[in-house]
């Protein structure tokens, strides 16, 4: 069963916690325990084998068959690789690479598996026809969130980004989907103004009515839901197995991790992980300039009254980091009450402060650290050079952290990098690092010029985008959102 992270709401099954999004009444849905799986007892098996035992556990109101049906995407039907996420060996790290999958970044791990949980989960809901998704994305979400449900019967999906957030390539993406069911809305505002606003939307009981009467309900694909976070345990459990087939990693020895951090979804998996047995020594969290975690970490207070920087990293460019809420759920000793208080103060003050026994907890789980811009065109220089490995802007992020972590620590226990996107999704950056004279003020050009020059070929996702036609709607201020999504979808009926 699943409970809210503020106390307020009554325990719901995996399809309702999925089905819902989030709680309708403000916090988010989390498991009631962890489920334990050793790594003895999956030495061996396919990620798709790992993927339907993960589920199971989770998802015990499931029909066995859904969980194998969505265990089945992790082939190379879908991603460009037999294995969905190799574990590169780059000097000491192993890259743990997360983009294989049809929009080159790590969110088709989980997105392209949500559609088949959120199928299955509709069915609690009566009295609905249709789902509709509401998805706030930094860039590579909404893609990804496009590819997952384009076309699939009884939902449909409006995705809303930061108009000046996120690069040619992520903006090209999006816009040129062609499903019958897809809508894409550039925001004139940044990605926490966008993500604010949905939330908004999810929390209005008025709208909700309103929508009800259309038989339609409201959704999320972002990692606010369930079902978004749960397929993105399953590859820590596979680095870990890699590590161990290649000798990198003995039998039961820890691995630490090093997450590129922006809503804090991808590493309160590894997190959840951690919790489930899987061995992990150090949790690793690394920022880009909007570092409100980092200052988290070091100070115990959450402050998003701060300058918000637009970035090379632009899915990190975050101030709220709505996972966050759930890893402080687990760290206060699971008290609603406190987190209910922390994110009233958050949302009418801007700063919540924890206190000293909940930042100890925190601190003990996670290790935190930031890289500024200078620092990523660095390490993109140094890698290459060193290794002839890309990485792309977010990654980065991650390797500067984790290099300072092994000089302040000394710490040389096998580390795994998550390496969340595809450098060819930020080619100018990339080529800045490795080869600055190769830029041009062509994105597209800047793509052929990486691929000459690395050797590295161009994800078959990314290819021909430039021609494609576009189908995105005129922007809109964050506050029109509500009043745009009735528009479009109670008017038409
Ligand atoms: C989404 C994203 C991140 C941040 O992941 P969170 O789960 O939001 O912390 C990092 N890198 C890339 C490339 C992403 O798309």
């Amino acid at each position: 069963m699943y409970e809210s992270t503020r106390g307020n709401y009554p325990d719901q099954t995996g399809r309702e916690a999925i089905a819902l999004g989030m709680v309708p009444v403000g916090g988010l849905f989390v498991p009631k325990e962890f489920p334990k799986i050793h790594w003895e007892e999956i030495r061996g098996i396919s990620y798709p084998e790992l993927a339907q035992l993960i589920f199971k556990h989770y998802l015990p109101d499931f029909p066995e068959e859904k969980c194998v049906e969505t265990s089945e995407i992790y082939t190379n039907k879908v991603f460009d690789t037999d294995n969905p996420a190799p574990l590169v060996k780059v000097g000491d790290m192993g890259v743990l690479e997360l983009w294989h999958g049809p929009t080159a970044a790590f969110k088709d791990m989980a997105l392209q598996a949500l559609p088949h949980l959120l199928g299955e989960s509709m069915q609690v809901l009566t009295h609905t026809d249709e789902v509709l998704i509401l998805v706030a994305t930094s860039g590579d979400t909404g893609k990804a969130a496009l590819e997952g449900f384009k076309n699939v019967k009884g939902t449909e999906i409006m995705v809303f980004y930061p108009e000046h957030g996120v690069s040619t390539v992520q903006e090209q993406q999006m816009t040129t989907t062609d499903g019958a069911n897809t809508k894409v809305v550039p925001v004139t505002g940044n990605f926490d103004q966008c993500q604010s606003a949905v939330k908004e939307i999810f929390g209005n009981p008025d709208l909700r009515d309103k929508f009800k009467e259309q038989r339609i309900a409201f959704s999320s694909a972002n990692s606010i839901n369930w079902g978004r976070l749960l397929p993105q345990i399953i590859y820590y459990y596979w680095a870990y197995l890699q590590g161990m087939d290649s000798q990198r990693i003995r039998p039961g020895e820890k691995m630490n991790v090093v997450v590129p951090t922006g809503n804090f979804g991808n590493i309160l998996a590894a997190y959840y992980a951690k919790e489930m047995g899987l061995p992990i020594n150090n949790l690793i969290c690394a920022s880009n300039e909007n570092n409100v975690l980092t200052d988290f970490f070091n100070q115990g207070v959450y402050n998003r009254n701060r300058p918000f920087f637009v970035t090379s990293s632009p899915s990190m460019d975050i101030l709220i980091s709505s996972n966050f809420e759930r890893f402080l759920y687990e760290v206060s000793g699971r008290d609603g009450a406190k987190i209910g208080k922390w994110y009233h103060d958050l949302q009418d003050l801007g700063e919540f402060t924890v206190d000293a026994d909940t930042l100890a907890k925190a601190r003990k789980a996670v290790t935190a650290g930031w890289a500024d811009e200078a620092d990523v065109l660095r390490v993109i220089q140094s890698v290459y050079k060193e290794y002839s490995y890309v990485l792309d802007p977010h990654t980065a992020v991650a390797v500067k952290v984790y290099q300072d972590y092994v000089k302040e620590s000394g710490d040389n226990t096998f580390t795994v990098i998550a390496s969340t996107a595809s450098p060819f999704k930020f080619a100018k950056t990339v080529l800045e690092g490795i080869e600055p004279s190769a830029i041009t003020d062509d994105e597209w050009t800047n793509l052929r010029k990486l691929k000459e020059i690395t050797g590295w070929s161009i994800p078959k996702g990314l290819q021909g985008l430039e021609d494609k036609e576009t189908f995105g709607l005129e922007p809109v201020r964050p506050e029109e959102i509500p009043g745009l999504i009735q528009k479009v979808y109670t008017s038409k009926r």
